[in-house]
């Protein structure tokens, strides 16, 4: 809000899942939007989003939708962020902003930029926020609050239009930060990107070893397997689209990774006690930083938190 006045007159949110719906609740809670229009193409999604009542307007249509708005986040997989802003771009209101949520952004710019017509700003976002789970239900008001927004303004971004979606995510409660899409995608790839391939890859290795059965894996996974699990029932086509998306930036990181992998394997086979130790040393260091940092608590975790407090920044 700005002089009591909210930032935006209307503010059309398109994909009422995890993000979308948390956006939308946002946007009621801190008192951002005159109206927040919510759009889902599935039908039971707008139902359950009616249902649960945080939307001034819920519509199949993502055309009507955007009718009208001052503000269009576009809160679909990576994939269709393309596809989305082809569709409403003719029924866009001159001067509108467009938004995305995407955790792609080079990929998001390039494919969503060409189709926006002359007199609309493009700003990209990425709140690195989220938990695991996905759909209208899984949404919160508070999931931004503490957390990074991540802008990338490029050739279509307004100073203006970047300023007010700064200023949205700020008043979510966000620390927002501005770099380039490119450096964001090799960022990203190393702290969100690359540990979820590892945690996918990790549990799909337990779950073909023959010799271990599965009750064991589930039985004893508070050994370290459990955090790897959480992380791997993320949804199947959010991170599907991540990977095919920032394919480049993955590969570089995936590369190193596999290097400092074999220098472990190496200080294994070879009993390089000071090395691991030393290593170990300094990974704990960096976890110290995170937690002083305020992006993580030391509390004790041992499965028992709810999905709020259980966020994960993706
Ligand atoms: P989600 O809960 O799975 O919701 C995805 C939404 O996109 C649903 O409303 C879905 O509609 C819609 N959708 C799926 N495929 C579509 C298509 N081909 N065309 C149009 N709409 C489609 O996902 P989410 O976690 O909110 O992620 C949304 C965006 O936020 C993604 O770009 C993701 O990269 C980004 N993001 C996610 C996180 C996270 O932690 N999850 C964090 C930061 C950013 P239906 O209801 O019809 O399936």
């Amino acid at each position: 809000m700005t002089d009591g006045q909210p930032l935006f007159g209307r503010v059309a949110i398109l994909g009422m899942g995890l993000i979308g719906s948390s956006m939308a609740q946002a946007a009621r809670h801190f008192g951002v939007a005159e109206t927040v229009v919510a759009a889902d193409t599935a039908p039971a999604v707008c139902d359950r989003v009616r249902a649960l009542g945080f939307a001034d307007h819920v519509t199949m249509s993502i055309t009507e939708a955007v009718a009208g708005a001052d503000l269009v986040v576009l809160c679909v997989p990576v994939g269709a962020m393309g596809e989305a802003a082809a569709t409403v771009a003719p029924y866009l209101k001159p001067g509108a902003i467009v938004s995305d949520v995407g955790s792609v952004k080079g990929a998001v710019v390039d494919a969503v930029s060409p189709c926006l017509p002359d007199g609309v700003a493009l700003v990209p976002a990425h709140p690195v926020a989220g938990t695991e789970h996905s759909g209208p239900d899984a949404g919160f008001a508070t999931l931004f609050e503490g957390r990074w927004c991540i802008l990338t303004p490029c050739e279509c971004s307004r100073p203006d239009a970047v300023d007010r979606v700064a200023a949205l995510w700020r008043a979510f409660g966000s620390n927002v930060e501005t770099m380039t899409a490119t450096h964001h995608d090799l960022v990203l790839a190393i702290t969100s990107h690359v540990p979820h391939l590892i945690a996918y890859n990790i549990v799909g290795t337990a779950a073909d070893l023959e010799q271990v059965t599965r009750s064991e894996v589930v039985k004893f996974s508070a050994g370290g397997f459990r955090d790897f699990t959480r992380i791997a029932s993320s949804d199947p086509t959010m991170w599907r689209d991540v990977f095919l998306n920032n394919r480049d930036a993955v590969l570089e990181m995936l590369g190193r990774f596999t290097e400092d992998l074999a220098a472990l394997q190496r200080m294994v086979r070879w009993g390089d006690g000071d090395g691991l130790f030393d290593l170990f040393t300094r990974t704990r260091a960096i976890r110290r930083g995170i937690i002083a940092q305020g992006q993580e608590t030391a509390a004790p975790d041992f499965g028992r938190r709810g999905s709020q407090a259980g966020a994960i920044d993706q």
